[in-house]
């Protein structure tokens, strides 16, 4: 069974921008209208309701856009946008909308009026919850490691407020702590349609305050939250040492808690843990259940393969299964990962299944990218002795061969064995995003056309392994 990739890749890549951007209604008035045409390893094509979109989405979602795509795909495919004037259509009426004049206009700053005034308000698609659509507990897969939080999130979700409040779901990354939270409103919301449920970050939530204490409107922020019947906040490690949020969320909770509603709450480790966070806010947080996801155990890692093939469509062999999820242990977005991966190749060489060997050299990448805790600075000294190259030369500004090179398989290498964002690698060489995407893409296709890059790739990716 063939099955054409683009949906399921663009689906991802949407999933990642929705991660980055930081307003839901900036992802639906910009995103959600957006179709992909073309989406490979090179050539990501989509279609935009107008020029003012394309140009909208270039001046201030590119970087979002491209990492996104960099991070499902593996590669940073050129950008390419295509004015497809059907697309601005307002869903819930039968009229089309032209997209340059949206409903309500543009304010003076060229703007569209964010927030319920937005041209696609009213789309069942738009609303301002925050939630992921994707994560419910449907697609949730559950195991030994995850069996408790999964059934107290659950109880959460059909008492509201009534049983485990607040709940804090805890563990390490790419565990479901997301999935688990969202999967909880929306539940609720399917159960009683007219719930207010609001999900963020807690980074989102500090940035949203930030933003009202400059723009004034502190009483609209907090109103808006002390409304809410659930609240989801998602990692609130991240409010260690930010006093102001600190305060400003005590204060939100207790309005909340009085009133009976639900407070969700995940972190990366349990709150009493967290350093820099308040004794009164992990005392609040220890009042209701704390829970947390383990790393699942290999039946639930092929489970969940297998379940999100299925949702793919896609025709996943179970002993490719089997070998994916016996060497992708800790982390089940690395899981889904490997997945897309291989679809993507088994789509791009024109297969109706993937074959073992596929497999195989998309693990050997994924094996290497585990390391989360290299430093950047060892990967400077590998590729500085192994080429021969001083220093300062690689950070460099000059751009002949024998130092453009070396510069640019340390980029690549700082792409796949750590944690950095394009952005942050760019920073380490004082240049931008794009050169570093491009830096990588380049290496990756140097990778397999030429067998001795690519060993020395491999090299060098475990020398820094094991040097760290
Ligand atoms: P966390 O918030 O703990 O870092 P996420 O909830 O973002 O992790 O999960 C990472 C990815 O793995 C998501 O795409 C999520 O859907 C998926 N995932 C995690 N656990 C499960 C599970 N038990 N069943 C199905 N998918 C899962
Ligand atoms: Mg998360």
């Amino acid at each position: 069974m063939a099955v054409d990739p683009t949906p399921v890749l663009w689906d991802r890549i949407l999933d990642e921008v929705q991660r980055r951007l930081p307003t839901p209604q900036a992802f639906d008035t910009w995103f959600q209208p957006v179709r992909a045409r073309v989406v490979t390893d090179v050539a990501l094509e989509l279609e935009a309701p107008s020029l003012f979109f394309v140009q909208w989405i270039q001046q201030h979602y590119l970087e979002p856009l491209a990492e996104s795509a960099h991070s499902v795909l593996g590669a940073a495919p050129t950008i390419r946008f295509t004015v497809v004037p059907e697309l601005a259509v307002v869903p819930t009426t039968p009229a089309r909308v032209p997209v340059a004049a949206p409903r309500g206009g543009l304010t003076p700053a060229g703007r569209p009026p964010l927030g319920g005034g937005g041209f696609l308000s009213g789309s069942p698609e738009s609303d301002d919850s925050g939630l992921l659509p994707r994560y419910t507990f449907d697609t949730f897969v559950v195991g030994g490691s995850n069996q408790m939080s999964y059934a107290a999130a659950s109880a959460a979700a059909e008492q509201p407020g009534r049983i485990y409040n607040p709940l804090v779901i805890y563990g390490g990354t790419g565990l479901g702590k997301t999935h688990l939270s969202n999967a909880i409103g929306h539940r609720v919301r399917q159960d009683n349609p007219g719930a207010v449920i609001f999900y963020m970050s807690a980074e989102k939530f500090m940035n949203q305050m930030i933003a009202a204490i400059q723009a004034g409107t502190t009483i609209a922020f907090r109103d808006k939250y002390r409304r809410a019947d659930v609240l989801l906040i998602d990692d609130i490690q991240f409010l260690a040492t930010k006093d102001a949020t600190q305060e400003e969320f005590f204060h939100t909770f207790n309005a909340l808690y009085g009133a009976g509603s639900q407070i969700v709450l995940t972190s990366d480790k349990p709150p009493r843990e967290i350093e820099g966070l308040a004794e009164r806010l992990v005392s609040r947080f220890h009042q209701g259940l704390v829970v947390d996801v383990k790393p699942p155990d290999l039946e639930t890692r092929v489970a969940i393969l297998q379940k999100r093939a299925v949702a793919d469509r896609f025709y996943l062999p179970g002993p490719i299964a089997l070998l994916i999820a016996s060497h992708v242990k800790g982390n089940v977005r690395e899981l889904e990962g490997c997945l897309l991966r291989l679809i993507a190749y088994t789509s791009m060489a024109r297969r109706s299944e993937p074959t073992e060997e596929m497999a195989q050299d998309i693990l050997a990448e994924f094996v290497h990218a585990e390391s989360l805790a290299i430093d950047p600075e060892t990967i400077v000294n590998s590729v500085v002795v192994h080429y021969g190259v001083t220093r300062d030369q690689l950070m460099g500004k000059r751009r002949t061969a024998s130092v453009a090179l070396p510069r640019q398989v340390a980029m690549h290498l700082m792409r796949r064995q750590t944690t950095l964002s394009l952005s942050e690698i760019g920073r380490i060489f004082d240049r931008d995003h794009t050169t570093v995407m491009h830096a990588c893409d380049k290496i990756e296709r140097l990778k397999h056309s030429d067998r001795r890059m690519k060993e020395v790739i491999e090299r060098l990716a475990e020398t820094i392994q094991n040097g760290r």
